[in-house]
């Protein structure tokens, strides 16, 4: 008789709820983890909301859940690095490994990435889960769980911060303080930018990215006004690095007006609107570099450094938890509560 565990089964768009499903069992170079903390993500919203992200559509009957932290339950043959009772954060993505995209070292950008929650992939609303032992990184005894499952949402920070090129002093523009527009001005400060200049409209979201560390927070959307400020704090010399975290047309439109002359455009949100004009000419003309990040890769053992050693405190995001049972309450709140919560966290 195979052993049963419960998990948090998305049966159809709206229906979730605990099911029994099959103990899974550790394979060769895999762990068994006991899952301690999922957060969850806009992306789990929009499934249980809506059924379906764009291409991705929840066909049949799964599991949600990617930003994780767990404890070692079992280590599967020829796993060395890791033993029962270590603390680790799951890295969702499992890349192919073999394509040319995962062979350059671009394993983000590989075609066949099995992702966790990502339709038709199962993901970690469970007691237990199965996962590559080279994707499960090891916490130190201090972090806690339901920091180790920030480093999820805290690795696209820490990637888009990469693909700026934030450095020492960096000015930064970033519109949007969601939680990918706050966990990219933890990288960015982390990284040595000397100026965040965040764009935020809520007012919870503008003053929590002050306390996260933003230099200046613009709360208007008006194009003239925001031209206004960025130029008094940039001395009209225009942002290094623009990064954009609310898929807003109009951000992306500003972004281009208030960048320097060489500056770098990042694109992280994800916008709705799929034709935004845009003056192609002063791309040229400023000869700016526009990069785009979709999810981030090497960033693991990043994170847990900089959660470890104190330089970024991931927790003021975590505005409510909920036990992992409640996971539709937690859904709920995510999706209704969205103007109030930063991070909706579950913990088992
Ligand atoms: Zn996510
Ligand atoms: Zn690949």
């Amino acid at each position: 008789m195979t052993t049963k565990i419960k998990a948090a089964v998305l049966e159809q768009p709206n229906v979730l709820g605990i099911k029994e499903v099959d103990m899974p069992k550790a394979g060769p170079g895999e762990v068994l983890v006991k899952v301690k903390a999922v957060g969850i993500c806009g992306s789990d919203v929009h499934y249980y909301i809506e059924g379906r992200i764009g291409d991705y559509i929840v066909e049949k009957p799964i599991i949600l859940g990617h930003e994780t932290s767990g404890e070692i339950a079992e280590v599967g043959e020829g796993v060395t690095h890791l033993k029962k009772g270590d603390k680790v954060a799951l890295e969702p993505g499992i890349p192919c490994g073999c394509c040319i995209q995962c062979k350059s070292g671009y394993y983000n950008l590989c075609a066949d990435v099995k992702f966790h929650a990502t339709p038709p992939y199962d993901g970690t609303f469970a007691q237990y889960v199965v996962h590559p032992a080279q994707f499960a990184f090891k916490l130190p005894d201090h972090v806690s769980f339901v920091e180790g499952a920030m480093i999820e949402p805290l690795s696209v920070g820490i990637h888009a911060a990469r693909q700026g090129g934030i450095g020492l002093g960096s000015r930064v523009l970033i519109t949007g303080a969601g939680p990918i527009g706050l966990v990219t001005l933890l990288a960015a400060k982390a990284a040595g930018a000397g100026v965040i200049t965040v764009i935020e409209g809520k007012a919870n979201r503008a003053a929590m990215a002050l306390q996260l560390g933003a230099t200046n927070v613009i709360q208007s959307f008006d194009a003239a006004e925001i031209l206004k400020e960025t130029n008094r704090i940039t001395d009209n010399f225009g942002f290094d690095v623009a990064i954009e975290c609310s898929g807003a047309g109009p951000a992306a439109q500003t972004a281009i007006k208030v960048l320097k002359r060489g500056g770098t455009l990042v694109f992280v949100g994800l916008f709705s609107q799929l034709e935004v004009p845009m003056d192609l000419n002063a791309i040229t003309q400023k000869e700016l570099t526009f990069k785009g990040v979709f999810r981030y890769k090497n960033t693991y053992p990043t994170a847990i450094d900089l959660i470890a050693s104190g330089r970024i405190d991931v927790k003021p995001l975590i505005t409510v938890r909920f036990p992992w049972e409640k996971v539709k309450d937690a859904m709920d709140c995510a999706h209704k509560d969205a103007h109030n919560q930063i991070k909706v966290m579950t913990e088992w």
